[in-house]
């Protein structure tokens, strides 16, 4: 009978990625019995044996695994979903987490609960939260299927506090059938901290008036040790990266603090960040939506309220 919950490891640049710690906090706090991992990749046998407070750790190591493809990364999961025989599968939000997971549910013929916030049990079955409606409501959702799969947003759980290594299974998968051949890869460029693992984000709108005035925004995120988020509106305009686009056509965002400099906050931008644990507000104008959502919010212009909070914030730095 399926048992336990089984979570997927991810390795970036050959380590375990941050949110693998959350994610054991998660499938811990379930009390679902064992909690094991998958780590799926190329030269991947080094990092899988550091994934901390899990009973065994399944990796698929092989070279057709290099690059990210959905076949070949859905086929290995299978293959480890099949000997680890999972009540409950659990993914990070991220980039091959929303996509792999989907693709996962379709080969297990069962459900998968995207984006969640919430998970718990009841009569034994995984109950999830997801925010909808562009974040303005909750969806609570039972599984009738199994495994019951879910990806969990980045930042909702606390990390687990480490723990010992579990031991690790070579699990071997035939990748002959994977039909996707990547080429190339283009990384967008990005300095200092992720915006997706970043405790705080600073991000500016259309208001800023454009590209020349987000040095402000930079030194901001800088001095905070943060990083740069932006609207729609500015990636749109080609004035930021839309890397760095926050909302329901970007990225999701869950920082402790949420500096949202002159954007209006439309519903599709407060779909990205509105799980952050504080939201700071500086608006020129008292009637924008974003002061709805906003915990802290500064009514004025961000030229004139910037600088000194930048200064201050490196005074009181410096100062320790
Ligand atoms: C399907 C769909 C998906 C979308 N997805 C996203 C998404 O992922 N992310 C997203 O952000 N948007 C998204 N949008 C767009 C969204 O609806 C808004 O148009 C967009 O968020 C507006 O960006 P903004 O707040 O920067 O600009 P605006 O709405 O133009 O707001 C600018 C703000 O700056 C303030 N301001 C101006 N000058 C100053 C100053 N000197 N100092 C202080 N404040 C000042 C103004 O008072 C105003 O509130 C989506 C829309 C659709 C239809």
């Amino acid at each position: 009978m399926a048992n336990g919950v089984l979570i997927l490891a991810e390795v970036v640049d050959g380590a375990v990625s941050p949110v693998t710690a959350e994610l054991v906090a998660a499938a811990t706090g379930l009390g679902a019995g064992p909690v094991s991992a998958m780590v799926i990749g190329s030269g991947v046998e080094g990092a899988a044996a550091n994934v901390a407070g899990v009973e065994k750790t399944y990796v698929v190591d092989d070279a057709a695994l290099a690059q990210y493809t959905t076949d070949g990364y859905t086929t290995a999961a299978q293959a480890v979903a099949a000997k680890a025989d999972p009540a409950i599968i659990l993914l990070a939000q991220s980039d091959a987490g929303r996509d792999l997971g989907p693709a996962l549910a379709y080969r297990l013929n069962t459900a998968i609960a995207m984006d969640t916030i919430g998970l718990e049990m009841k009569d034994g079955k995984l109950h999830t939260t997801r925010p909808t409606y562009g974040g303005n409501a909750r969806a609570v959702n039972g599984f009738t299927s199994e495994p019951a799969i879910a990806t969990v947003r980045p930042k909702t759980f606390e990390p687990a506090a480490g723990g010992s290594a579990g031991a690790v299974e070579k699990v071997d998968v035939d990748l002959s059938g994977i039909r996707t051949k990547v080429l190339s890869r283009d990384v967008a460029a990005a300095e200092g901290v992720r915006l997706e693992d970043a405790n705080f984000v600073v991000s500016g709108g259309r208001g800023m008036g454009g590209p020349e005035n987000f040095d402000v925004i930079e030194q901001l995120a800088g001095a905070l040790g943060g990083a740069v988020g932006c609207s729609r509106a500015v990636a749109d305009l080609g004035w930021r990266p839309v890397a760095e686009q926050v909302g329901l056509t970007g990225k999701v965002v869950s920082p402790n603090v949420y500096i949202a400099v002159a954007i209006s906050g439309a519903s599709q931008h407060m779909a990205g960040c509105s799980g952050s644990k504080n939201i700071i507000a500086i608006n020129k104008d008292a009637d924008a939506n974003i002061f709805k959502s906003a915990r802290f919010g500064i009514v004025g212009d961000y030229k004139t309220i910037l600088p000194p909070l930048i200064e201050a914030i490196k005074k009181e730095k410096a100062a320790g």
